[in-house]
């Protein structure tokens, strides 16, 4: 007797497309013998099975169960519906309905198959830069539209040859549908172009010849341009003391660290200490840049990271990297260099570069030679930059390590944050410096991949362009926009035009306001929910016209109460400042009224001119504008006890500070804080006291840690007997410090706190842009209602 036939039409729903979903579905439906199709639409993936109603509930729990590893599902719909008498099961043409959208995958480092025939001399794409299959390659770079099909990609112009086509229509094969598919005969190359007067443009066109000949220049001392998935690396040998000091010289960076990239964990092992949790992130598919601690000892040269005791590394994330480490004895007999700079391909602090042409013109001084391709860039998107933090409390075991991202870019974006709510379109364009975007519909946020700093034209371009193809991408037509309340930001600016001249609303968000809805949002805090929220960063636009950045706030999404913040002190030259912590400090000393004694660090950088001069300027307050930044007493505290007195990059001093902290103590100084303010001035005296007397630097700087993580502990106790809460959110950029959030996490865990921090965003201002959308949809919903 035959059993019953039953139909089903199901509706998928998240990073569906290219992570190798259809196949799954059509090996899943031969499986239980089912009948019917599936196929990519504008919202993800639709199947339609007939067959018996035991097959059909298997078939319906294995979708979730065993997708594919790359595949992330949001929603599965399942609808009955009358079988349709199929006789086979196909995949279908897509389809694409107007205005609907499909979150789009990111890009994936070539996995353990591929390398397997990467390595295989009698493999077809044997040693060939660009194989891909469904569980690897580019995606977010290379797509233009959706649905993530060929034509829609930077691909469509590489016909595929006979070979390729049969693996890209053969249902049981890895590279069914894999939209990239390539191989030597039919897809992308690669070659050498030398830049200027350089001849080292050639017509042997051999991959072999083509590295070896990089592998030679890098033994040289040169400096190479890569172009890599989402744009240009500038590479060189990274223990050639010259090549790094020209690189730097040459790319205008003064101090801030180089990017390293090695061929495998063994060498990491040498030169890095690492944990479990770094080695599988070192490992992960995402292959970020790992923040990690040098090993003494390292052939590494010292300017790769001038005065840091961690080095950026990263793994091979394309086959075209694993390439520059392979050796090609019979080309010139020399190995390959083991340690590679790899950073940004960009001039100071310009968007990476990643067009050929462009590269050509923009990177022409800094590069001595190009290792070009002709696969297209679609969208750029950096290397992100990631790191292990230790959760050490008494709940939970020493190995509870967990993952932080200070710059969320390649192999996480543009994977969407779940809101818990329905949110409207909303364009947020995020603040002034490590720009990023977010859109958000439905119940998604999909923020941007790292963009910079705004004050770059060249940056201000790209925001431009990113917010275009977000927009296009998802479909979005923002009915609100969200921007910070600093008038003088390019963002804040955009939002404020854009709004006028569409006629939508804009809504303005504070800073730190947005930086603790950042983390609720992250954390999938629901409305209503207030927080003790602790903002703490370098510079934001307060309320009062203030610049604000260490701030304790009782915040919920819709808005927030200031009960505490650093007491006021000035900025004698405003950025001047900023550049040159000293001023910072003696503006510190001058507001507790501790005298300028000429044997402090800070003191000495100046002549009895220049200090009559400042002090002359705090006393009659001529651009000294009022601050209670936690980032900028990190830096008064550095130079006061003479780690540094002048800043190259953001958070230089501050970085440098928490290195030298000396682990073993565990002593604080004295503090006081009165109804609104956390007063400085005993810690102050005590710090100078104690640099007076010559306590060793590396105890102060402790000292200095621990105290902030006391007197934190302190105002949190307060404040959530008064208000009966008992989640802690922090967020802001001073977070970047391992030192203070490992410590303040044990703190509070140890007590019960429910503790929010940043894992998936950025702590820096990277990840306030998802803030500002999470504020303005509920401040909107509000005065709807
Ligand atoms: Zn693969
Ligand atoms: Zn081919």
């Amino acid at each position: 007797m035959s059993k019953i036939i039953y139909g089903l039409r199901i509706q998928v729903r998240g990073i569906v497309q290219g992570v190798g979903f259809r196949p799954f579905i059509y090996n899943l439906a031969l499986e239980y013998n089912l009948k019917g199709w599936v196929k990519n639409n504008s919202t993800g993936v639709e199947i339609e099975v007939n067959g018996d109603q035991a097959s059909l509930n298997s078939f319906a729990r294995n979708i979730e169960t065993k997708a594919p590893p790359l595949a992330k599902i949001n929603h599965i719909h399942i609808e009955p519906v009358s079988p349709n008498g199929y006789t086979t099961f196909e995949i279908l043409t897509s389809t694409s309905n107007e205005g609907e959208f499909v979150p789009v995958s990111p890009d994936i480092s070539v996995c353990e198959d591929c390398l397997k025939e990467f390595n295989d001399p009698l493999d077809r794409r044997y040693h060939y830069p660009f194989l891909n299959c469904t569980n690897c390659g580019p995606r977010f770079t290379i797509i233009k539209d959706i649905p993530y099909d060929r034509p829609l990609t930077s691909m469509a112009g590489f016909k595929m040859c006979q070979d390729c086509a049969a693996e890209y229509n053969d249902p049981v094969n890895r590279r069914f549908h894999a939209q990239p598919i390539a191989c030597p005969d039919c897809g992308p190359r690669i070659w050498i172009e030398g830049a200027k007067s350089r001849s080292t443009h050639t017509t042997n066109t051999s991959t072999g010849y083509i590295i070896s000949t990089v592998q030679k220049e890098f033994r040289l001392g040169s400096i190479i341009a890569i172009k890599g998935l989402g744009g240009f690396h500038l590479a060189c040998d990274a223990t050639n003391p010259q090549a790094v000091q020209t690189l730097r010289l040459r790319k205008k960076r003064d101090e801030k660290p180089f990017a390293l990239m090695m061929p495998d964990l063994d060498t990491v092992i040498e030169h890095c200490y690492i944990t479990d949790t770094d080695k599988n992130l070192l490992g992960s598919p995402e292959k970020p840049i790992v923040i990690l601690r040098k090993r003494p000892g390292s052939n590494i040269v010292a300017e790769v990271a001038p005065g840091q005791e961690t080095l950026g590394v990263m793994l091979p994330y394309t086959p075209l990297h694993y390439l520059l480490f392979t050796d090609f004895p019979e080309f010139n007999g020399m190995t390959s260099c083991r340690i590679l700079v790899m950073t940004s391909g960009n001039i100071s602090d310009e968007p990476i570069t990643y067009e050929n042409q462009e590269a050509k013109e923009r990177l022409a001084d800094i590069a001595d030679v190009f290792l070009m391709h002709d696969r297209p860039i679609h969208i750029k998107c950096d290397d992100s930059v990631a790191r292990t933090v230790r959760i050490n409390t008494s709940k939970t075991s020493p190995t509870d390590n967990t993952v932080v991202l200070t710059r969320r870019a390649r192999g996480y974006t543009p994977v969407p944050l779940d809101l818990p709510w329905v949110s409207r379109q909303i364009l947020a364009v995020g603040a002034e410096l490590k720009n990023t975007v977010c859109l958000t519909r439905n119940e998604f946020a999909f923020t941007s991949q790292f963009i910079g700093d705004l004050q770059n034209y060249e940056t201000y371009e790209s925001f431009l362009k990113t917010i275009d193809q977000f927009e296009k991408l998802y479909r979005i037509n923002p009915e609100l926009l969200a921007c910070d309340l600093h008038p003088d930001y390019l963002s804040t600016r955009y939002a404020i035009e854009r709004a006028e001249s569409t006629g939508r609303p804009v809504i303005q968000v504070q800073h730190h306001h947005a930086h603790i809805a950042s983390v609720m949002a992250e954390n999938g805090i629901r409305p209503d929910t207030p927080v003790i929220g602790l903002a703490f960063d370098g510079t934001g636009y307060g309320d009062d016209g203030n610049i604000w950045g260490g701030e304790i706030l009782i915040a919920r999404y819709q808005g927030y109460l200031r009960s505490f913040h650093l007491d006021y002190f000035p900025l004698p030259g405003g950025d001047y400042a900023i550049k040159n912590p000293s001023r910072t400090a003696l503006a510190l000393l001058w507001k507790e009224g501790i005298d300028w004694l000429p044997d402090l660090p800070c003191t000495k950088v100046y002549c009895a001119e220049d200090l009559m001069q400042i002090k002359s300027q705090l006393v009659h307050q001529i651009n000294t504008p009022l601050t209670s930044s936690m980032g900028r007493l990190f830096d008064a505290i550095a130079s006061l006890i003479g780690v540094r007195q002048k800043v190259n990059y953001e958070a230089q001093a501050a970085i440098e500070l928490e290195a030298i902290c000396d682990p073993i103590e565990k002593a604080t100084y004295e503090f006081e804080f009165t109804n609104e303010t956390i007063n400085l001035a005993l810690m102050v005296k005590n710090i100078v006291e104690d640099y007076l007397i010559g306590a060793p630097v590396s105890r102060i700087a402790a000292k200095f840690h621990n105290t902030i993580i006391r007197v934190l502990s302190h105002v949190v106790d307060k404040l959530a007997g008064e208000y009966g809460i008992k989640t802690v959110a922090l967020s802001g950029g001073v977070f970047q410090n391992i030192k203070l959030l490992e410590g303040l996490l044990s703190e509070f865990q140890d007590r019960d706190y429910n503790v929010l921090f940043h894992q998936k965003f950025p702590t820096n201002d990277g990840g306030v842009s998802l803030g500002q959308a999470a504020v303005a949809h509920h401040q909107s919903v509000g005065s709807l209602e």
